[in-house]
């Protein structure tokens, strides 16, 4: 099942540079780390109950510099969180909806994830995360998921 948006990802082309902004808003980043297979560098900022989280490419193949190639820096993705990410990935499967992996797996801070195709929904990048075990549903503001 979807419960919350879990984070809205923002393509950037220097985390540094742009924090600035989040900061400025009185938002303060938790914590930054690589997911290499995705080849970039994620800054989460938590906001309320969901967060930003800002993407930097850290090689010129990987998805999020494609993106900015093309697009510029802008919303990469919308991230939902599924409680039941197995479940759900079937269930789209069956309806016929186009999905990027496979199958669900692993993101960054440990969740499982997948990503439905913009053709799906309307034009943006849909990411389904569920969050490892032992975590919480909703992260705090004090940032639950410590970095690695
Ligand atoms: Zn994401």
């Amino acid at each position: 099942m979807i419960r919350n948006v879990e984070h809205i990802g923002i393509a950037v082309r220097s985390i540094e540079e742009a924090r600035g902004f989040y900061e400025a808003l009185g938002l303060t980043v938790d914590h930054i780390e690589e997911v290499p297979d995705e080849g970039v560098r994620v800054a989460f900022i938590p906001c309320g109950n969901t967060r930003f989280e800002l993407l930097e490419p850290t090689r010129p193949d990987s998805p999020v510099a494609k993106f900015l190639a093309k697009r510029g820096p802008g919303i990469h993705h919308v991230c939902v969180e599924s409680d039941a990410i197995d479940e759900d990935d079937a269930r789209l499967r069956r309806e016929g909806v186009e999905l990027i992996r496979e199958r669900p797996s692993p993101g960054a801070g440990g969740a499982r994830v997948q990503f439905v195709h913009p053709k799906a929904t309307g034009g943006i990048l849909l990411e389904l995360s569920q969050p490892p075990e032992g975590a919480a549903a909703a992260h705090s503001a004090a940032g639950g998921r410590s970095a690695r």
